[in-house]
């Protein structure tokens, strides 16, 4: 089978690859078709706005199609920056939106938070899976890190005590709640695969 991937990242396509590869799907980027399918989220949760991108691509391409969308939860933000994690702030670097969610964290009496993934896939038939992933941690007192990207330098995982940006991509992509919805959806696509 071939998957259509609704993002532009590589990096996420690699991820993909990885791990639905073994089921012997080919996911390709929805620009190796020559499309330029640019979906507005205006979704109100992860699994509407997944399901808004995979369900665009999966019309233009005429294949399934699979998309992602994922974002940090912070209990003393009340969940915020959630789906708005992109943009959080109006601010334009990974840098800066982390310095401003360290700066609304002053004072705070719990640092608890989350990452959430929810991965849909789309069929032209009009059969739909969704998977969902967390990984829990805490929000930490100043960045640590060098490797992954977004508010990875200040998510501080208590069982490692390290941030997801001291980790090995590996070790991050074993235990990160994109990885765990991803193998998630491994699981559904393998049973949808031999009942199709
Ligand atoms: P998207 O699902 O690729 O649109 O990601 C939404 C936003 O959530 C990203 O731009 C990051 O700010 C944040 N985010 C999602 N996953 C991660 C992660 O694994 N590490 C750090 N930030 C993440």
């Amino acid at each position: 089978m071939k998957l259509v991937l609704a993002s532009q990242n590589k990096g996420k396509l690699k991820e993909m690859q990885a791990i639905l590869g073994e089921l012997g799907i080919e996911v390709v980027l929805q620009s190796e078709l020559g499309l330029t399918v640019d979906v507005e989220e205006t979704g109100t949760t992860f699994a509407e706005n997944a399901t808004l991108k995979a369900k665009a691509v999966m019309e233009a391409s005429g294949l399934p199609a699979i998309a992602d969308d994922s974002g940090l939860c912070v209990d003393w933000l009340q969940g915020a920056p959630g789906i708005y994690s992109a943009r959080y702030g109006g601010v334009d670097s990974d840098e800066e939106r982390n310095q401003l969610l360290l700066n609304n964290m002053k004072g705070a009496l719990d640092r608890s938070a989350h990452f959430h993934a929810d991965i849909v896939c789309c069929f032209p038939n009009g059969d739909i899976l969704n998977t969902a992933g967390d990984i829990f941690g805490t929000i930490a007192y100043a960045p640590n890190g060098e490797g992954g990207f977004g508010y990875d330098p200040i998510f501080f995982v208590p069982s490692l005590r390290k941030t997801l940006a001291q980790v090995p991509a590996e070790d991050k992509n074993a235990i990160s709640h994109r990885g765990n919805a991803l193998r998630a959806m491994a699981v559904k696509l393998k049973e949808y695969m031999e009942n199709h």
